[in-house]
């Protein structure tokens, strides 16, 4: 991976073709439904333009870190410092675009091996230098902000050249990877066996095993897969204290298993070096296929008798009515509007599909007859509930732009646009209130933070990780930003959400995790018990505290 081919401060590669750019009658609709009258050109602060903090470390700490790394593993350039200095949540992206780097690491440190990264916890912890663990920086909840706590500097310690596939055993069908490896690359290296991992979060190409496992995530596919509290059957964690290797059995009743200590743990714990990981065969068959429902409810009832009834998908996904209008307008906007699409529209309003329809896309993987059978088996449910099977372009559209939404955010922000999202997860009996509640602080947080009377927010929602007992639930929305004072729109539309979230039944982070943005109801979720456990954990492995200080565990 080389990284100076990704956007220091914003989604992707930098060659990434815009494709929004050209669309004119896009931005004209967007402006339209977001209640102002033209959309501002707000680019971002280049890096030559941004003068970085000086670095705090002294001289001889420094010189100590080339001595244990070698110089090419131990970097200052302002590249590497800016890179470092946040993640890629919309408030990290804002601050990057502002020119704010304020959190810039004081050193960015490479580790190759086991040994380089106790030699650096050791040595960090005798001088009191915060650690902040990174593996691709995707995180979208403050989790890597090279925050320095109350030590005096703080260095980064990036494991991605940690990205070695150790062992591959084929009879139990695990492997043990080096945590450090890009998405890609471990798919590349387990595929070329006919195998896979199959975790692909949408954030896939540029995030790594350690941090998958280290903020407990899920990939798109988690229904056949697994979420990584799944497929995980141990990990290494080097911490301060040395080095905590849990058990590989597939199944102990030897106490609490110490790896779900290790998930979650966001780098507050120690660096997960390695981990062994259940794989499958490579599916020889995958289908993606898309139905209409008539709203939202219906569609999420599918998916909850899909589950009930063992349907084995992939993933199941329902978007809310306004995430299928605007997704479809998205898409339509520009061409024009033929006898096909009338009729189609008229078509539609005769089966009671023009309200609020949902556009449900379900995916199936294995074998063909396995995803043959499933797909029947889904279809028969969803056309109990009054769905129109509307075909596999739909799905097919979906599965070849999975990872392309991140892409929209940087042109959306280049025109003075926020878009932001959020996930929580709840009963299927508290799904309806809980998305209702979401939504409606979002609209009116946004409304109340407008640039300008009457300037509104898109709010969209759809399910996306389904449980026999609930589901997931996943906001995406998008404002007119108020330019004299982004970070506070930000912070006020957050603590709507989330107080929503925390009123109303649903977890803080389904599969983003805790960092520094989830912080605040952490404890609430918790119970007081619950944070001093996690406390008492974190002392034991960190007792100076030097790992990624401000995350995760309130002080
Ligand atoms: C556009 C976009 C889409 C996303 N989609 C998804 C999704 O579909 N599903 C999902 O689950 N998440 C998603 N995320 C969130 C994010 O990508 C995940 O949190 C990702 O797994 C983080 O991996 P990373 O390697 O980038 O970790 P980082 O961002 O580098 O780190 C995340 C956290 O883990 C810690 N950490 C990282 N590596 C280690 C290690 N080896 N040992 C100890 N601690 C470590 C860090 O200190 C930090 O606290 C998305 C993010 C973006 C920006």
């Amino acid at each position: 991976m080389d990284r100076r081919k990704i956007r220091w401060n914003g989604w992707g590669w930098n060659e990434a073709h815009d494709e929004l750019s050209g669309r004119a009658e896009l931005w004209t609709w967007l402006a339209r439904e977001l209640g102002m009258p033209t959309l501002l050109a707000t680019p971002a602060r280049e890096l030559k333009d941004i003068a970085l903090p000086k670095s705090r470390l002294r001289d001889e700490e420094r010189t100590a870190f080339i001595n244990m790394l070698g110089a090419e593993q131990v970097r200052s350039d302002d590249y590497e410092r800016a890179f470092h200095a946040l993640g890629r949540s919309y408030h990290d992206v804002l601050r990057m675009r502002a020119g704010d780097l304020t959190t810039a690491p004081d050193l960015v440190l490479y580790a190759r091996n086991q040994a380089d990264v106790l030699a650096v916890l050791a040595y960090a912890s005798e001088r009191g230098i915060a650690v902040v663990p990174f593996g691709g920086g995707t995180s979208v909840v403050g989790g890597v902000t090279a925050g320095h706590g109350n030590f005096g500097a703080v260095v980064t310690l990036d494991i991605s050249k940690m990205d070695r596939v150790l062992d591959v055993d084929r009879i139990s069908m695990t492997a043990e990877v080096e945590a450090g490896i890009y998405g890609p690359a471990l798919e590349k290296a387990l595929q070329a066996q006919g195998l896979t991992l199959g975790h692909y979060p949408q954030s896939f190409e540029f995030s790594t095993l350690g941090g998958w496992i280290a903020h407990a995530g899920a990939g798109q596919q988690s229904n056949r897969y697994g979420r990584s509290s799944d497929w995980i059957v141990s990990a290494t964690l080097a911490t301060p204290r040395g080095v905590l290797a849990t058990d590989n059995h597939p199944a102990s009743a030897a106490g609490p298993r110490l790896k779900d200590m290790i998930l979650g743990s966001e780098g507050a714990f120690g660096v997960i070096t390695q981990a062994r990981v259940r794989i499958h065969e490579a599916p020889a068959k995958k289908v993606y296929t898309g139905f209409l429902f008539k709203d939202f409810q219906s569609g999420a009832e599918a998916i909850r008798t899909a589950v009930r009834e063992d349907v084995p998908s992939a993933m199941l996904r329902v978007s809310d009515a306004d995430e299928t209008r605007v997704y479809r307008t998205m898409a339509d906007i520009g061409k024009p509007h033929g006898l096909k699409a009338t009729l189609t529209e008229r078509f539609l309003a005769l089966r009671g599909l023009d309200v609020a329809p949902a556009a449900l896309i379900a995916g199936f993987e294995g074998d063909a007859d396995e995803v043959a059978e499933a797909l029947k088996h889904f279809d028969k449910i969803a056309k109990r509930l009054g769905a129109l099977s509307v075909g596999q372009s739909m799905g097919k559209r979906w599965y070849e732009g999975r990872f392309h939404g991140p892409y929209m955010r940087d042109p959306m922000m280049d025109r003075g646009v926020g878009v932001d999202t959020l996930e929580t997860s709840t009963s299927w009996s508290n799904i309806p209130k809980l998305h209702r509640a979401v939504t409606t602080a979002l609209h009116t947080a946004i409304a109340e933070t407008a640039p300008r009377p009457g300037a509104r927010g898109i709010v969209m929602g759809h399910i996306s990780h389904s449980y026999p007992d609930g589901a997931s639930l996943y906001f995406t929305y998008i404002f007119p930003r108020q330019l004299d004072g982004e970070v506070a729109q930000w912070r006020k539309i957050k603590k709507a959400a989330s107080d929503a979230i925390a009123a109303n039944g649903g977890t803080i982070s389904h599969h983003h995790g805790v960092g520094e943005d989830h912080l605040p109801w952490i404890a609430q979720e918790k119970g007081e018990l619950g944070i001093a456990v996690l406390r008492a954990i974190k002392h034991t492995l960190d007792p100076k505290g030097i790992l990624n200080p401000g995350k995760l565990i309130p002080d």
